[in-house]
């Protein structure tokens, strides 16, 4: 049986299926994909070998070029693919357990910003351990899609 994997957008109203193997997992440092996620870089995993179906609402797609669209939940605005000619890719944290699904090359990086390499260089702590934000996370309701069908 072909490995089935789900996930969608943080309010649920887009969700999909992949049936099948996921290609190389990648981030990718250049600038249409920062706009894109509105982020330093963008973790996508290719399913051209797979098959993907939308279970739910299907995204809403911006051509950022003459050759590639964008594909975002029209509700919620999470960034989801990148469809090119040569086949779509999703977010990596999409899925609704990206857990596996390492990135194994990064693309783009000349557009890569001059701390990111830095990263895992800067104190760390916890949602817990973070106490000023206590009586903040003591009246939060998510409203996040759960991660499952
Ligand atoms: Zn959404
Ligand atoms: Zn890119």
């Amino acid at each position: 049986m072909a490995e089935v994997r789900t996930g969608g957008c943080q309010c649920g109203a887009v969700r999909f299926r992949v049936e099948g193997e996921l290609g190389h997992g990648s981030i990718c440092h250049c600038r249409m994909c920062q706009k894109a996620y509105g982020n330093v870089f963008a973790p996508l995993v290719s399913v051209r070998e797979a098959m993907l179906l939308w279970t739910k609402a299907e995204p809403k797609r911006f051509q950022s070029s003459n050759l590639v669209q964008r594909g975002f939940c029209p509700d919620c605005g999470t960034p989801l693919t990148y469809e090119a000619p040569d086949g779509v890719a999703l977010s990596i944290a999409a899925f609704d357990d990206p857990t596996d699904i390492a990135p194994v090359i990064q693309f783009g990086t000349e557009g890569r910003l001059p701390w990111v390499n830095g990263l895992h260089n800067l104190p760390e702590r916890t949602t817990l351990e973070d106490v000023e934000a206590a009586p903040f996370l003591d009246k939060l309701i998510s409203h996040q899609h759960p991660d499952h069908d």
